[in-house]
């Protein structure tokens, strides 16, 4: 009798042991146009996977409330109507497109969520974009101030017929930073989720860091750099992600809100913080202000850090982030 209840057991154990052991998942999943990475450590199988799998709906939920290609997303809603009407929104896409003005404020109108007046008109993928004229007058639409916020009513209104905003510079930081908190909810103590350049690491890989690596822009699939890190964001901007290459001229997704054009003083810009809705927005912030501006700007800013590469493929570093003679 013994014999045969040993046995059994030993039977079941082999069927749920894998079931309930703790162990590394990994799932990659393309949502919001980019590809969402998410690594955690789970102490069964079933959680983990059910984990992963509240993080992938998530950022599909994310995705139809921000993109500006579904028709029935709210800022579509917005881009279609608020010329005419103030529209209300969510408390979600209310608050970051809020988060969005603070960084336009702090920035001189560096990051500017109007800049799509004049980003509509670009199709890199096609090494499409519009003549001087053209985009001068779209560029003139251009301009945070033009965008009324009604925090009572919750509303979102444009001073100007033909303007647009995306969010393509902050949304996706905001996602990561909503899977990070639905990881928590369930328990989760070891996570990494990014969304294309934005990651966010929840505790460490481990008894050891997580390690990243931040992309060479001129050298696909090698890394420039590789940075040990724990409980913290980071997020890349390159103008190697999203560009065409004409008469020598490279045209990408980062645009100077000035003149409509790509941003061209740097190659990429990866920023270091706790959240990563402001890495996010921060590394496109940078990237258009440049070296000099950028890293002061970054400076100012408690708890923010950034490595720069700049256009002739030399790093910099803000100042925590280099030894001093002190140190
Ligand atoms: P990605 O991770 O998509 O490469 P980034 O964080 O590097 O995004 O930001 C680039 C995106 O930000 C662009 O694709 C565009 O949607 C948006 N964007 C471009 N220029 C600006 C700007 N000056 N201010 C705010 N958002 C911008
Ligand atoms: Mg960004």
């Amino acid at each position: 009798m013994n014999v045969i209840i040993n046995r059994w057991m030993l039977i079941l154990l082999c069927v749920f042991v894998p079931y309930v052991q703790a162990e590394w998942l990994h799932r990659t999943e393309a949502i919001m146009g980019t590809e969402v990475v998410v690594d955690l450590w789970a102490e069964s199988v079933s959680d983990g996977e059910q984990a992963i799998a509240a993080v992938m709906a998530d950022m599909r939920r994310i995705e139809s409330l921000m993109s500006p290609y579904i028709e029935s997303s709210e800022l579509f809603q917005v881009n279609k109507l608020a010329a005419e009407n103030p529209v209300t929104v969510s408390q979600e896409l209310f608050t970051l497109i809020e988060k969005s003005l603070w960084y336009s404020k702090i920035s001189d109108g560096a990051f500017d969520i109007t800049f799509a007046s004049a980003g509509k008109l670009y199709d890199y993928r096609a090494g499409e974009r519009p003549d001087d004229n053209t985009l001068e007058q779209a560029a003139a639409l251009i301009d945070y101030k033009d965008l009324l916020l009604d925090k009572k009513s919750r509303t979102i209104a444009f001073k100007h017929k033909g303007m647009r905003i995306d969010l393509g510079g902050i949304a996706k930081g905001h996602a990561v930073d909503s899977s990070i908190n639905v990881l928590r909810q369930r328990g989760i103590q070891a996570a990494a989720v990014s969304a294309g350049g934005d990651s966010r690491m929840l505790g460490s890989r481990g008894d050891r860091p997580w390690v990243i690596g931040i992309k060479h822009p001129r050298a696909e699939g090698k890394q420039a750099v590789k940075i040990p890190l724990a409980d913290t964001a980071l997020s890349t901007s390159g103008d190697y992600e999203r560009f065409y290459i004409e008469d020598g001229v490279r045209y990408h997704h980062i645009l100077d809100p000035r003149s409509g054009k790509s941003a061209s003083s740097v190659q990429s810009v990866s920023i270091l913080s706790p959240l990563s809705v402001d890495s996010d927005a921060l590394s496109t912030t940078v990237f258009v202000m440049g070296i000099e501006k950028g890293l002061a700007l970054v400076n100012r800013l408690p708890g923010i850090d950034a490595i720069i590469i700049d256009g002739d493929g030399k790093l910099h570093y803000s100042d925590d982030l280099l030894l001093s003679d002190k140190e």
